[in-house]
């Protein structure tokens, strides 16, 4: 069997219970080496097989898979964060499915809620935003024109951008046009839950120059809206005034 497995934002603790069992057992690992640490394999028995698939093709990879899959061999394809969010394993799973081998996937914990989490916030606040936009600037990948960040942010919806802080300039721009205003906070989160992560807090103005200042140029989410800071509503779920399904009102 191979099984896609999320290893979660960084901290080898935050794989999932099956994520750390399929790793245990495994006969081979394909791990991307760019952003998953080397201490999950610390795990795996002695006999499993390991590559990094930073420097490999998809087709090397997929034959790697293959082979092993052949000989009825267990590999897991651990994915930095959650796999179905930038992690190219749909090309993958296309090509398995072309050979008619089978595969799972294993969710884990994304690094935009570990963000969050780092940060001690929620993303939907009541009478803030009740929505969560996960999306990234332009970059060699292109983003379709109606996702541009200037008319997402329109929505004044929570978001986590990806794969952009390399790009703050054009990002920052984008998102002041977008909302019409500065103070928009900002939260850029380098690294969460690794040993050297890094915390800057911001707003719209000020925040490219900070990132500067920290030098972060890669492996970070940055967090923007104004779940950040700011006034908001108290929840109905909690509310004393407010009856549901496991709790009668208050007098
Ligand atoms: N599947 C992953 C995302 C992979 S794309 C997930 O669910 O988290 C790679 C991008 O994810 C990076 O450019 C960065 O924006 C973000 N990222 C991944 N791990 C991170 C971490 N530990 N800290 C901050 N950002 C991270």
């Amino acid at each position: 069997m191979i099984s896609f497995v999320g290893a979660g934002p960084g901290n080898t603790d935050l794989i999932t219970v099956k994520g750390r069992k399929l790793l245990q057992e495994a006969d081979m690992v394909i791990y991307t080496g760019s952003l998953v640490s080397k201490d999950h394999l610390k795990c795996c028995k002695d006999s499993c097989e390991i590559y990094n698939s930073a420097s490999m093709t998809l087709e090397e990879i997929v034959d790697k898979m293959e082979k092993a899959a052949r000989k009825e061999l267990k590999v897991v394809r651990l994915h930095t964060g959650d796999p179905t969010i930038y992690g190219a394993i749909r090309e993958q799973m296309d090509l398995l499915d072309e050979k008619g081998i089978d595969y799972e996937v294993i969710p884990g914990v994304s690094s935009f809620t570990a963000a969050c989490s780092a940060i001690k916030r929620e993303f939907t606040l009541p009478n803030v935003s009740q929505t969560i936009i996960l999306t990234r600037i332009e970059g060699k990948t292109k983003v379709p024109e109606e996702e541009s960040l200037e008319l997402l942010a329109k929505h004044k919806a929570s978001m986590a951008l990806f794969l952009s802080v390399r790009y703050m300039d054009r990002l920052v721009e984008k998102l002041k046009k977008g909302y019409g205003r500065e103070d928009v906070p900002v939260a850029v989160v380098y690294k969460v839950t690794w040993e050297d992560e890094k915390i800057i807090i911001g707003t719209l103005k000020d925040i490219k120059e900070k990132v500067e200042r920290a030098g972060i140029t890669k492996t970070a989410l940055i967090l923007v809206g104004d779940f950040i800071k700011g006034e908001y509503e108290r929840s109905k779920l909690y509310d004393p005034s407010f009856s549901h399904e496991y709790r009668e009102a208050s007098k």
